[in-house]
């Protein structure tokens, strides 16, 4: 497992190596000329939205004001999530959502590291409070189509960085789902309701367990909210959700 590691290691600093002999290092946000192409320039910078408090305890949305510990979002009043918190490390615009398209369609999985040290901010205490990190999986389908799965890269740049186990294979996407873009509330929900499961052989890793379930976006919620269900069927503890993005209305 070790040597597995390490291999995958000088393999990924191989690549970017490679990487850096044909192109020039470009900011992965808006494409100008900077010294590290896995660090966004200083213009980027200074547009990225990182989600800090105030927030609202359950959902992780930002508040715009400051309104008191422990006082919950309309949305977690309303609709209670399965999952016991979820904290994104930024807002979704315009930068967020290159660092995401860039990591998952044109081979920079390094990026992964940098989104990873964002995310491990925001994440603290679901760190903190977690036993094993799981990222949100792909169908075999996909995953085949795309190479790697972006969840799974994050989730192993967190656990580099945290030293918490990181493990693709405790939840599984039993069917290939619909892409969720362009589909309302009800249709997302609808799209993943009964797609992930814990395989038998998985139950025992998280028995007990708190699980920090790891994805690149949080849009409506449905995908956390069918994959925390499963893995509570399978007998975590207390899911969270982290995720590098998230949007906001
Ligand atoms: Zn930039």
């Amino acid at each position: 497992m070790l040597a597995l590691k390490r291999s995958a290691g000088v393999l990924a600093h191989f690549a970017r190596f490679a990487a850096d002999l044909v192109l020039p290092p470009i900011c992965p946000g808006c494409s100008v000329a900077v010294g590290d192409g896995n660090a966004l320039c200083a213009g980027c910078w200074s547009t990225i939205r990182f989600i800090a408090p105030p927030l609202c305890p359950v959902y992780g949305t930002p508040f715009a004001y400051d309104l008191g510990d422990g006082i919950l979002s309309a949305e977690a009043l309303a609709d209670p999530p399965p999952f016991r918190r979820a904290r994104a490390a930024t807002v979704y615009g315009d930068v967020a959502r290159r660092l995401v398209h860039q990591m998952k369609y044109y081979d920079r999985p390094h990026l992964a590291e940098t989104m990873a040290k964002a995310m491990r901010r925001a994440g603290g205490p679901l760190l903190a409070e977690s036993g094993v990190i799981v990222p949100v999986p792909l169908y075999r389908w996909r995953l085949w189509r795309r190479r790697f799965n972006q969840a799974a890269l994050l989730a192993a740049s967190l656990s580099r960085l945290t030293g918490l186990p990181a493990d693709p294979f405790i939840l599984e996407r039993m069917r290939a789902t619909r892409q969720q873009v362009g589909l309302s509330a009800t249709q997302r929900a609808e799209n993943v309701r009964g797609a992930f499961r814990v395989p038998e052989a998985a139950r025992a890793k998280i028995a007990g367990r708190g699980v920090l379930l790891v994805d690149d976006v949080y849009t409506s919620g449905a995908t956390a909210k069918a994959a925390t269900r499963a893995l509570l069927r399978g007998g975590a503890a207390a899911v969270d959700v982290l995720t590098f993005a998230r949007v906001t209305r």
